[in-house]
């Protein structure tokens, strides 16, 4: 940082007050979590400087001999992690592996199933909001208002009504396993493709603790820096059947030059996912998701089915009167990050919410275990509960701060 204080102090300071940010508060977004130095080294590296329009061996720039091995080796690890035939890691984002794959598969105005925003689905699974709601149209499935699993008999009898040409599965709030093989089968009975996105669980997947879509799907996308805990991006997985259409469809059909120092440090998370100690961390990570879903509804929260089999815990609010987003703030005064959640059936708007996600990769990238989560149960309701009191704000503060002293971020 010292030559950029120089050069920029007014980035420089923004950038170390994010890192304070970061070291001092409870990071409990489901999506996020804190890269390896090894990622962001490759990430802040002079590939940043390269053009490498096209593919390894096949580019439109010259001088590309070393970006093409970093490529190639990001490919293969990302084939190898995920048993997969053909992998594209150029993807700028998880949303441009979605469109890539929409783009290479769709014509405007075809009809797709994909999980409804509202029960736990993305944006780019067909929200009004989204191109992929303008461009295809998306029919929505969801959960059971039961039981808050995936109702697949509806997505069935959904799938039979409209024929669509493509199923997406993968979600952003769901706390449960999803049934790949299922969903798979509901495709081949009416001849949909299916992609499933699983940029959540990707993490958990190359651990062996989530059913692989990889090999049965069509088409896999992922995002890199959720449980993966890589740099910003995505990857697409497909059969080798469709690499070129897919592979088309990201360059030259929706992207430009690839960000090379980015594939540089998904080559580089590739190869830590593929470590026993990820496989260790990962498990941490499901345990602890178990151990804060448990003790927060010892406390009469009210969990989206019930609880989890993964790194997130959607909480229903309405029994404890507050919204999601009253929840969000009185968290974040004690410096607990979450964010504000609708829940399946919410009645309130999504800016609003009856929902908070947490999730708990990062705290585990911290080193966190049991233990802690039980303590930050305890503080999440204290806060919840009694957080407009200032003296009771101010004991939770500190008791957020000593934790976060005692499991420091990026002390190695
Ligand atoms: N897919 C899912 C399931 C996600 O949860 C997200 C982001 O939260 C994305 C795609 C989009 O990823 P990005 O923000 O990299 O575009």
């Amino acid at each position: 940082m010292d030559i950029l204080k120089l050069v920029d102090p007014e980035i420089a300071d923004a950038i170390e007050k994010e890192t304070y940010r970061q070291q001092h508060k409870l990071e409990m977004i489901a999506s996020e979590n804190f890269t390896s130095k090894a990622v962001m080294e490759a990430q802040g590296s002079v590939l940043t400087n390269k053009y490498a329009e096209g593919y390894p061996g096949k580019r439109y720039y010259g001088g590309c001999e070393y970006v093409d091995i970093v490529e190639n080796i990001a490919r293969e690890r990302a084939k190898k992690l995920f048993s997969a035939e053909h992998a594209n890691v150029q993807p700028h984002s998880g949303s441009q592996a979605n469109m890539g794959v929409y783009f290479a598969y769709l014509n405007y105005g075809d009809k797709v199933l994909g999980m409804n925003l509202a029960h736990g689905g993305h944006l780019t699974h067909g929200s009004p909001a989204s191109i992929s709601g303008k461009y295809y149209n998306f029919i929505p499935y969801g959960v059971s208002k039961e039981t808050g699993y995936i109702d697949y008999d509806n997505m069935e009898a959904l799938a039979h009504e409209h024929k669509p040409k493509m199923i997406v599965a993968g979600a952003s709030a769901y706390p449960r396993i999803i049934d790949f093989e299922r969903i798979v089968q509901i495709a081949k009975d009416v001849g949909a493709y299916v992609m499933v996105d699983m940029a959540h669980i990707a993490g958990l997947v190359a651990a062996g603790l989530h059913p692989n879509p990889v090999p049965i799907c069509d088409f896999v996308t992922t995002t890199t820096h959720k449980t993966l805990r890589g740099p910003r991006g995505g990857i697409i997985f497909c059969k080798q059947e469709y690499a070129k259409a897919i592979d088309k469809a990201i360059f030259p059909g929706i992207q430009g030059g690839p960000l090379m120092h980015v594939i540089a440090a998904k080559a580089v998370c590739l190869k830590e996912a593929s470590t026993d100690e990820f496989v260790e961390y990962q498990k941490q990570v499901v345990k602890n998701a178990k151990t804060l879903a448990g003790a927060l509804s010892d406390k009469g929260y009210n969990l989206v089915s019930g609880g989890t089999d993964n790194h997130l815990i959607l909480i229903d609010l309405r029994n404890k009167n507050l919204t999601g987003k009253e929840a969000e703030h009185l968290l974040e005064e004690v410096g607990i990050t979450v964010n504000k959640n609708a829940v399946p059936f919410d009645t309130e708007s999504p800016n609003v919410t009856s929902g908070i996600r947490v999730g708990t990769p990062a705290l585990t990238s911290r080193g966190m275990k049991e233990a802690e989560m039980e303590k930050i149960a305890e503080l999440m309701d204290e806060a919840l509960t009694k957080g407009q009191d200032e003296l009771v704000k101010i004991k939770i503060s500190k008791a957020v701060a000593a934790l976060c002293e005692q499991f420091p971020l990026y002390a190695k």
